[in-house]
């Protein structure tokens, strides 16, 4: 078990927020017991391979690519999409590796990506009120009351797309690792293991797992959890963020200060980042912690556009990455890291780029929120390599 067991509460006596209410509590034990039968999806260490790699990164002596789906669909999960997001992937890293001069560490949102924390639990459509969509792990995006009812057993079918992707990855050759939201706790704890050798607790269900800016309340159960696993893990900050939360946050997540355990995903807005970030970053480095800053320049730019599709506009997401970097490079730290929302399909979601795009109804998929394309993929990566040149 990790030191870190003993100094905190039990998560499971703690509230949980942004769980789904399965209307059958004895399917969901099932499921979860046959999970904990399971092999873990990643091993100890390929995880502490990871941490390794984002050490190098808080020292500033590389750069962090994180991206992928905001959420992974169960029926898209084929090996060419999964090789087509690879491959744009590390396209945007060897972009970024020739501007930076640094290596670049590369992260999937990917092979685990399947809950989402929502806004409100409901959704009215013409009178009728049915469950928000939480992620293909709980429901489905469809409008009836079938769909919409949380089911555990999407738990399990999660579980075998998670196998299935990081068997395609593996083939791939190429060092990749893999992220998700650690949203679902049942369904982590399910796969938390003790490494035999250590002792010490592993999320197996992916490498890296983070924090939303939804569920990182110092008393809930998410940040609880997360301080029993000895994984890698990231932590979303918002614009609501105080310099003594994110302390706080450090000493309950990161207490022996090991690099590249704790990366902080800052999403603040383009329009705020400069105002925001710098007494954060002033403060955690003034406390001597070795955080990993990474800038996650899509969910603090999100807006409805008058055909009521939810998007981002690619000058935004520019605005709030050259922030960023510049905050960084004011205050002598290392802008170490970029996390986006992104596709090798052709869709139309986000605005803008040099191709333009202003035709959301072309082709608009996302399940949740609206992510760049290849074309604006590679673009934001020849531009943000420009400013870490
Ligand atoms: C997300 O990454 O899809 C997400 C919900 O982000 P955040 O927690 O930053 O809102
Ligand atoms: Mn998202």
């Amino acid at each position: 078990m990790s030191g870190a067991v003993g100094t905190v509460p039990d998560w499971r006596t703690l509230v949980a927020h942004q769980q789904p209410e399965w209307p059958d509590r004895a399917r969901l034990g099932e499921v979860v017991g046959e999970l904990a039968r399971c092999s873990p999806v990643v091993t100890s260490w390929e995880c502490d391979a990871l941490t390794s790699r984002l050490a190098k990164v808080a020292e500033g002596r590389a750069f962090l690519l994180q991206g992928g789906d905001c959420a992974e669909r169960l029926d898209n999960v084929s090996s060419r999409a999964i090789r087509s997001k690879l491959r744009l992937l590390q396209q945007m890293s060897v972009i970024l590796a020739a501007g930076s001069g640094l290596p670049v560490t590369t992260v999937g949102r990917i092979a685990g990506q399947y809950a989402k924390p929502r806004s409100s639990p409901t959704e009215t459509v013409d009178g009728l009120t049915l469950p928000v969509y939480r992620g293909d792990a709980v429901n489905g995006t469809g409008f009836t009351r079938t769909e919409r009812l949380p089911d555990p057993v999407r738990l399990r079918r999660v579980y075998d797309a998670s196998k299935y992707t990081l068997d395609v990855l593996r083939t791939s050759g190429a060092e990749v690792f893999t992220s998700h939201e650690g949203l679902l706790l049942d369904y982590e704890e399910a796969l938390t293991r003790p490494d035999r050798r250590s002792g010490r607790r592993y999320a197996g269900s992916g490498h890296l797992l983070w924090i939303g800016d939804r569920t990182r309340q110092l008393d809930g159960a998410h940040v609880a959890y997360f301080a029993t696993i000895d994984n890698p893990i990231a932590v979303k900050l918002g614009p609501a963020t105080t310099p003594e939360h994110a302390l706080a946050l450090i000493d309950r997540l990161d207490p022996d200060r090991r690099p590249g355990r704790l990366t902080f995903v800052v999403r603040m807005g383009a329009q705020r980042v400069r105002d925001l970030l710098p007494e954060l970053v002033e403060k955690v480095t003034a406390s001597g912690a070795p955080v990993t800053w990474v800038s996650d320049p899509m969910h603090g730019n999100t807006f409805t556009a008058p055909s009521g599709h939810k998007t981002r506009r690619f000058g935004d997401v520019l605005a709030e990455v050259a922030g960023f970097v510049e905050v960084h490079r004011a205050l002598g730290t290392h802008p170490g890291g970029l996390h986006v929302e992104l596709t090798g399909e052709d869709v139309t979601e986000c605005v803008g780029g040099a191709v333009g795009l202003d035709d959301l109804h072309r082709s608009y998929e996302s399940a949740c929120d609206p992510r760049l394309n290849a074309d604006q993929a590679l673009e934001l990566a020849v531009l943000v390599a420009e400013m870490l040149r």
